[in-house]
C-alpha cells in the first residue's frame, strides 16, 4: 500500500515510521511511504508555507497553494490516490473500523497541518476526508498521520508476522484483549493466574475468552452492543449481566475531584476485582510491588 505524507516536518514522520513493525513493513516493500516537505512546493525565495490569518488573531495559518501543488505532484508521480485525508481535530474520529477500511485502499495521501491549522480551502479543494485521532489538540498532524499509518499497516496481510496476534487484538471483534503475562511467575504477591502455567490449552483458551469478555463488560460495555460473540462468550456475558456490577476502568489521569476520593475508589475497585477473581489492580500498588521485588533481589 502506498502512503504519501505532506508536512513541514518530514524528518519527524520519517523517524517514527522507520522503526518497529512499520519500519520493517517499509523495508520489505509492503508499505511504500513517501514523505514530502511542504516547503518544496513553495515558489518564493523564503519558501514560505504560512501566513497571518485573515481577520486578525493569534498564530499563523498554512497556505493553500503549497498543498495544491504537493497533491498535484503526488498524483503525477505516484498515481491517483484513493483518498486525500486532512489530519484535523475536527475530522471523523479514527477507529479500528476506519483503519480496516483504509487498509483496503491502494494509495492514501495524508496532509499535516501546523500552527493554527490550514487554510479552509485545503479541506474544500483537495481533501476527500478529514481524520482526527482523538478529542485533543496536537501541535501538528505528523504524529496523527504516523498513528494512522501504523494502525492501517497492521491490518495489511503480512505486516504483523503472526496473523493470530492481530486477530485477537482489542477492537477487532469489538472486544478488548485479555490480560497477558510473562516471566516471572511470582512477583511480590502478584502471581500469574495458575491456569496460564497449567499447560491445559483448552482451559487457557477458555480463561482468555472469559477474561476478554469480563474486561470489555467492565471497561467498555458500549463495545459489546455490536460485538461478535461465540456461544461461550455469550454465556459468560449473560453471567456477568446477571450478577456483576459494571465497573469502569480507573481514570489514567485523575482530575482534582477524583484524586480526593482516589483511595476510596481504589479500595472499591480492588474489592470488586477480588470478587470477580480478575486482577484489575490499581497501578500504584503494582509499581510498589515491583519496587519491593527489586529490593529483595538486590
Ligand atoms: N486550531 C485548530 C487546531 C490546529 S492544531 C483547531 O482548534 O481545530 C495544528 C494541526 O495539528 C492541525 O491542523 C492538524 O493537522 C493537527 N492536529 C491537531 N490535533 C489533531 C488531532 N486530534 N487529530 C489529527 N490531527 C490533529
Amino acid at each position: 500500500m502506498k502512503f504519501d505524507v505532506v508536512t513541514v516536518f518530514p524528518d519527524l514522520v520519517e523517524q517514527v515510521t522507520s522503526v518497529g513493525v512499520v519500519g520493517r513493513a517499509r523495508e520489505r516493500g509492503l508499505v511504500d511511504l513517501a514523505v514530502h516537505d511542504l516547503r518544496d512546493f513553495t515558489t518564493d525565495r523564503h519558501r514560505t508555507v504560512d501566513d497571518a490569518p485573515y481577520g486578525g488573531g493569534p498564530g499563523m495559518v498554512l497556505k493553500v497553494e503549497p498543498f495544491l501543488r504537493a497533491v498535484d505532484h503526488v498524483r503525477q508521480r505516484r498515481g491517483e490516490p484513493g483518498a486525500v485525508i486532512l489530519m484535523s481535530p475536527q475530522g471523523e474520529t479514527f477507529t479500528h473500523e476506519a483503519a480496516v477500511r483504509m487498509s483496503r485502499l491502494d494509495h492514501v495521501v495524508l496532509l499535516c497541518g501546523r500552527y493554527q491549522g490550514v487554510d479552509e480551502r485545503v479541506r474544500v479543494q483537495v481533501a476527500t476526508g478529514e481524520l482526527s485521532i482523538g478529542d485533543y489538540v496536537l501541535s501538528g498532524g505528523e504524529l496523527a498521520a504516523a498513528v494512522v499509518i501504523d494502525a492501517v499497516s497492521r491490518q495489511m496481510p503480512g505486516v504483523v508476522g503472526n496473523a493470530e496476534s492481530v486477530a485477537t487484538d482489542s477492537f477487532v471483534r469489538r472486544m478488548l484483549d485479555c490480560p497477558t503475562y510473562t516471566r516471572p511467575a511470582q512477583l511480590a504477591g502478584h502471581a500469574v493466574p495458575e491456569v496460564l502455567v497449567s499447560g491445559d490449552h483448552g482451559e487457557i483458551r477458555r480463561w482468555r475468552k472469559r477474561e476478554a469478555v469480563k474486561r470489555t463488560f467492565r471497561r467498555r460495555p458500549d463495545l459489546l452492543r455490536r460485538a461478535r460473540l461465540d456461544d461461550e462468550e455469550r454465556e459468560c456475558l449473560r453471567e456477568l449481566q446477571a450478577g456483576g456490577t459494571r465497573e469502569s476502568a480507573p481514570p489514567a489521569v485523575a482530575d482534582d475531584a477524583s484524586q480526593e476520593s482516589a483511595p476510596r475508589n481504589a479500595a472499591k475497585r480492588s474489592a470488586a476485582a477480588q470478587g470477580h477473581g480478575a486482577g484489575d489492580e490499581p497501578k500504584r500498588r503494582v509499581s510498589e510491588a515491583f519496587r519491593g521485588a527489586g529490593r529483595s533481589e538486590a
